[in-house]
């Protein structure tokens, strides 16, 4: 075959075949395939960062693990933390009472108004 012509085309095929989807929408910044897994199957761990808020994920992998599974696993593990955040702060529900300034010292000016 001849050399690849550095050509503008893009890929607009209809379904093109990836080896595998990795690159996912973030959760955190919710910008589109900006979260990346990368697998190490010889270590035995996955390493998901979002290259946009920089959030990451380490989780362990076998060899059956693909990319999705590392990427559900982070959205159980942030689901779960939010979770937990909540149950913890449930304790005092309205902590964020307004402050109220501490009343001036009554003079004895309006209260003895004899008629
Ligand atoms: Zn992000």
């Amino acid at each position: 075959m001849g050399k690849r012509k550095k050509s503008s085309r893009k890929p607009t095929g209809p379904r093109r075949r990836e080896p595998l989807e990795t690159a996912f929408t973030c959760l955190f910044c919710h910008h589109d395939k900006s979260v990346t897994v990368r697998l190490d199957r010889k270590e035995g761990l996955a390493q998901l960062v979002c290259r946009v808020c920089d959030q990451r994920y380490q989780s362990k992998v076998n060899h059956l693990t693909e990319p999705i599974d590392v990427y559900s696993e982070w959205i159980d593990a942030a689901d779960a933390a939010q979770r937990e955040e909540q149950t913890v702060r449930r304790g005092n529900p309205s902590s964020s009472r307004p402050i109220i300034p501490p009343a001036p010292p009554s003079d004895d000016d309006d209260d003895d108004d004899d008629e």
